[in-house]
């Protein structure tokens, strides 16, 4: 089954952290960027098999009007065969929601919301130079739940300026007793030409010791909160992964629509130039292949040990990898507390976890 991703490129302000591709919002813009979406789903009308999945990232999809996602979603189901019981996800900030809309933006038929909460501590969300505080954003969450939202994630960051391992613990506690089903904690990574590469924030971070703990500390934290680790950065209450982030981690095909948004569709991998104008203007999407035809069991091992349950020796072997030298080579770690090893295949311990970008090189290269 294929999962259908939507890139909304807006936002009302640009965090001074963010490397992903966003404009500043305008409603005559995102008027055309609908179109252009819709304009682009036609030529790939009966082609994707039956959609499991929708995903609106961003960005900030919840800029746009409830009836404005509505009507994606109205393409997505004149073109595709989307299942009545898809997982249909939106993200959205917390100061761009309220009640009314919430409720509208549920009726349209999401059924998932994943709000980019990052911290409970004030400091910390002005130091990332995000628009809403706590207050707004446990208010969000709580009007989600009113709207009828049953399954909700909360974004939270790890390693910000002058966080600190009791702020973060502080944070995780607050988040994880309101109504949610899944968190998502991701490092923070200084990505070239932001805001944040510069050294005034290099100098307030934690150091990276003080991160490791605080990453293993949440892990312990939130398995005690109910919350389980299923993938390096992501915690689900039981039955609540996340079906669409599982199928980037599985291998399973995704199709993208928006600017840079990025499909692994058709067995290639393809991206969308990062461009609004050129976007509403064309006729349909232009797509730049990354990649005609990956190396599936090399793949394989680069996603599958970022999920809890690893890499199976069976499923590397039927997708032409040498799983006794795969083997051979991730012996070299046991007794290590980095991995586990068996017969069955290899899976990544929370401390490996730390550490899976050398690891994987180790059993690849
Ligand atoms: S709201 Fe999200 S996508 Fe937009 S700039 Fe901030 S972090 Fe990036």
């Amino acid at each position: 089954m294929t999962g259908i991703y939507i890139h909304v490129p807006f936002c009302r302000r640009k965090c001074p952290y963010c490397g992903f591709y966003s404009e500043k919002f305008d409603p005559d813009l995102a008027g055309a960027y609908v179109c252009a979406v819709q304009r682009s789903m036609r030529k790939y009308s009966g082609r994707a098999g039956v959609v499991d999945t929708v995903y609106f990232g961003g960005g900030t999809p919840s800029l746009l009007e409830a009836e404005q996602i509505g009507d994606i979603l109205k393409s997505v189901k004149r073109n595709f065969a989307l299942l009545p019981d898809a997982e249909i996800t939106l993200e959205a900030n917390p100061c761009t929601v309220d009640q009314d809309k919430l409720s509208a933006i549920r009726e349209q038929g999401v059924n998932r919301i994943s709000f980019g909460i990052q911290s409970a501590c004030d400091s910390e969300l002005s130091a990332l130079g995000r628009l809403h505080d706590w207050e707004q954003g446990e208010a969000a969450v709580m009007q989600s739940y009113r709207a009828g939202f049953r399954n909700i994630s909360c974004d939270l960051m790890i390693g910000t300026p002058r966080q600190t391992f009791s702020s973060l613990m502080d944070s995780a506690k607050r988040i994880s007793r309101l109504p949610i089903t899944h968190i998502s904690a991701y490092m923070l990574k200084i990505e070239e030409g932001t805001e944040f590469d510069c050294g005034w924030v290099r100098d307030n971070l934690p150091e990276e010791d003080q991160v490791c703990d605080m990453y293993e500390g949440l892990i312990e934290l939130l398995g005690g909160m109910g919350f389980e680790q299923y993938e390096i950065s992501n915690f689900s209450k039981p039955g609540c992964r996340s079906r669409h982030n599982l199928k980037y981690w599985q291998g399973s095909e995704y199709l993208g629509f928006g600017p840079s948004a990025h499909s692994y569709f058709g067995g290639r991998r393809f991206f969308v130039p990062a461009d609004i104008y050129d976007y509403i203007t064309s006729d349909s999407q232009e797509e730049i292949t990354e990649d005609e035809s990956p190396d599936k069991a090399e793949e394989y091992v680069m996603l599958s040990l970022r999920l809890k349950e690893g890499i199976s020796f069976i499923r590397y072997l039927e997708l032409g990898g040498d799983a006794s030298q795969l083997f051979s080579r991730a012996e070299v770690f046991s007794g290590s507390g980095l991995l586990e090893l068996d017969g069955n295949g290899i899976r990544l311990t929370p401390k490996g976890f730390l550490v899976s970008n050398s690891i994987i090189a180790e059993l690849l290269y």
